[in-house]
């Protein structure tokens, strides 16, 4: 067996933004393990592959760009939230895309 990550919790949302368009309630979402085998098995439903480009992704979930994995969380994503890739170890902040959907990028 190898040590879990030393991450407190496994929801891959580090913090969540609470002002201008992330502000309101959040619809929350059930997550079912998706088989994603890349990490320890209590953070798979936290974490899915990626259909490829078209693929249209729910408004709890979000694509790496580093590593192409889609990041799932409990509640509804919105922009400035801080969320956390673990099978490539990026901290990502989410962005509205250009095309109006949710993106994930870089902080730096
Ligand atoms: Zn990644």
């Amino acid at each position: 067996m190898n040590a879990a990550p030393a991450i407190a919790a496994p929801e891959p949302v580090l913090a969540i933004e609470r002002s201008g368009e992330a502000a309101g309630e959040r619809r929350r979402y059930e997550l079912e393990d998706t088989g994603f085998n890349e990490v320890p098995k209590r953070f798979r439903r936290f974490y899915r592959r990626w259909g490829g480009p078209g693929e249209v992704l729910a408004p709890n979930e979000v694509l790496c760009p580093v590593c192409k994995v889609v990041i799932r969380s409990t509640r509804e994503l919105r922009p400035g939230d801080h969320v956390f890739c673990l099978p490539c170890m990026s901290k990502l902040v989410v962005v509205r895309a250009a095309d109006g959907s949710l993106a994930a990028t870089s902080p730096h």
